[in-house]
């Protein structure tokens, strides 16, 4: 059984983020296109990491409203990376789910020509377990 604290750590390794860098300054989030779709906004989100309250984040909308953009990571002055930390995060959720969601054959053969192909990738990364 993994504890909160395990949970964290996991999330910084997979991150390469360190979010006790953290000053608190609120830039991140006002750089973020998804804010105001969030119930944890990227700068409580770092700090939701920090303190180890991993439940929240894994039940977190923000999981899925992040479009990993990572303007947060290029606006912040400490290289905290809020972005990457709530990849992390939405990475081991879907880890821990298991099975996939989308499978590759459910793609219908006929797709929109015009559908960006990081549409896909961003499919597969958010409902592949
Ligand atoms: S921009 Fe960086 S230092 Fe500022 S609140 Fe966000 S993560 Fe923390
Ligand atoms: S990566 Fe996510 S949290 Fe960061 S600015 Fe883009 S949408 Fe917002």
């Amino acid at each position: 059984m993994k504890t909160a604290r395990d949970n964290a750590e996991k999330i910084k390794e997979i991150s390469g983020a360190n979010p006790q860098k953290c000053m608190k300054c609120g830039k991140c989030s006002a750089t973020c296109p998804a804010f105001n779709e969030m119930d944890i906004k990227p700068h409580q989100f770092v700090s939701y990491v920090a303190e180890e309250n991993i439940d929240a984040l894994m039940q977190s909308e923000t999981l899925w409203k992040c479009l990993s953009c990572f303007a947060c990571v290029e606006r912040c002055p400490r290289d905290v990376k809020p972005g990457k930390l709530i990849d992390a995060a939405r990475q081991m959720v879907v880890r821990q789910r298991g099975a996939d969601y989308l499978k590759a054959e459910e793609i219908p053969e006929l797709l929109d020509p015009e559908l960006p192909q990081q549409l896909l990738v961003s499919a597969f990364r958010r409902y592949k377990r």
